[in-house]
């Protein structure tokens, strides 16, 4: 597979250019993004954009490293000039002031924004199927939720309608619709990238990350996009890591959580490969019992606080009004929680959960190098199936940890199960990323 560099190249050598490189993809989102429901919006600007770069580049003028490669990017991410709604009804027609770090990141490496994608609303879901635009298809099989919330990201790149996508993870959104549509998405260490232009969902366990087909290609955005900001005063530079020779690998036990041929596919790719390059492979286990308790109690109420901005006076509409079941089902649980009888009661015991995963992630990372564990513990089911909110929440099982210690995490393309692709998951201590990518290459 031509990887993104390679492909900057072309554009760099005239082989390619960029225009021509934006035409292909909107021929494509054209002929089957009716279908699809990937892309909200286009960015009418983006030939005129390309058309500039290719001028750069026939004058000899210097152009960034992403010279003409196209960006799909989560509709929470603000775009300046685009609707950045999250697929809310909410936001229908908010147009962004400003860009993201993240965004004008990618821009002054001349990427061409090539418009905003579909989600879950406010990045509330599992599935892709809580936009307020209809639910996003799987490219792979149509009939199936490409995973969420960054379900637009993550079909985007497996329908080749954009050369990357941008996407935000809170408890699993870029590793779950990775693993569901076969692609690669990349959860940063919690302060790697700046949030700054992210709606929040819950700002202690929000990040933003790449998705994209490949590892090298993740690892090529990531370190365009990684770094300390200004604007995001969670944010830290990160130290070189060298990669290691040998890694020492613990293989999560997840037989009670996992239908047996998730759990048995993920177990036989990491022992082939421990066999391969020599790795020790430890049994661990993770605090999975209590983990999606403790995410959902912390976003609940850091979901409520953020949705207070939403009162219809300043952005949109009044929240209230206007945004669907799950959005709305957490505001009422988020403002139960948070009464003011309650003194934070509940909120405390969920930061109380939260240091101790923490230092569980932190006992673990002194005995392995990487945890390795299924990205999600089922395949995906149908669009439009009855499924209860407990097994909507429980696709999340095996991501909410990651977040909930701020470490880095990767989810990459393991195989089929029922003919539905399942995604290994690697985990990282926080600022590793780069043992990450060396595993995962060695993976694909
Ligand atoms: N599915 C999880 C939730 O609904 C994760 C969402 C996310 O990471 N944005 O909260």
């Amino acid at each position: 597979m031509k990887g993104l560099q390679e492909k900057v190249k072309e554009i760099k050598s005239g082989k390619l250019t960029a225009t021509k490189n934006v035409a292909n993809f909107l021929k494509k989102i054209d002929e089957k993004n009716k279908d699809l429901n990937i892309y909200l919006h286009l960015n009418s600007e983006a030939l005129k954009q390309a058309e500039e770069i290719d001028l750069k580049i026939k004058n000899k003028k210097s152009v960034g490293k992403l010279a003409g490669l196209c960006v799909a990017v989560k509709s929470c991410i603000s775009v300046k000039g685009l609707i950045t709604n999250c697929a809310s009804k909410v936001l229908e027609d908010y147009v962004s002031p400003y860009d993201a770090t993240v965004i004008k990141k990618l821009r002054e490496e001349d990427a061409i924004i090539l418009g905003m994608v579909n989600m879950d609303e406010f990045a509330c879901g599992g599935s892709g199927e809580t936009s307020a635009f209809g639910p996003t298809k799987n490219p792979v099989n149509t009939q199936l939720i490409p995973g969420g919330s960054s379900s637009g990201p993550g079909a985007a790149v497996a329908a080749d309608f954009c050369d990357f996508s941008l996407g935000s993870d809170t408890g699993g959104s870029i590793r779950n619709p990775a693993s569901h549509c076969g692609v690669v998405g990349l959860k940063p260490t919690y302060g790697a990238v700046s949030r700054y232009g992210l709606l929040d969902l819950c700002m202690s366990l929000d990040t933003i990350g790449p998705l994209a087909k490949t590892v090298e290609d993740s690892q090529f955005i990531f370190d365009i996009i990684k770094g300390q900001d200004n604007f995001d005063t969670t944010t830290k530079e990160e130290t070189e890591i060298k990669i290691k020779k040998k890694y020492t690998i613990g293989l999560v036990d997840v037989k009670k959580y996992a239908k047996p041929e998730v759990a048995s596919l993920i177990e036989e790719r990491t022992k082939k490969l421990a066999k391969k390059e020599g790795y020790e492979i430890k049994k661990i286990s993770l605090p999975l019992d209590i983990s999606l308790e403790t995410y959902y109690l912390l976003v609940y109420v850091e979901f409520f606080s953020a949705t207070r901005k939403y009162d219809g006076r300043r952005f949109g509409k009044k929240i209230e009004d206007f945004a669907g079941h799950e959005v709305l089902r957490r505001i009422l649980g988020g403002s139960e929680i948070s009464r003011a009888e309650f003194k934070g009661k509940y909120y405390r015991e969920a930061l109380k959960a939260r240091a101790f995963i923490r230092q569980q992630f932190e006992t673990l990372f002194k005995e392995v190098d990487l945890i390795i564990l299924p990205t999600v513990p089922r395949t995906a089911h149908k669009i439009g199936e009855e499924i209860t909110v407990e097994e909507m929440y429980a696709y999340d099982i095996f991501t909410v940890l990651v977040n909930i210690a701020g470490v880095a995490a990767m989810s990459v393309p393991a195989g089929l199960v029922d003919k539905k692709p399942i995604g290994l998951q690697i985990i990282s201590p926080q600022f590793h990323e780069n043992w990450i990518f060396d595993l995962g290459k060695k993976l694909e």
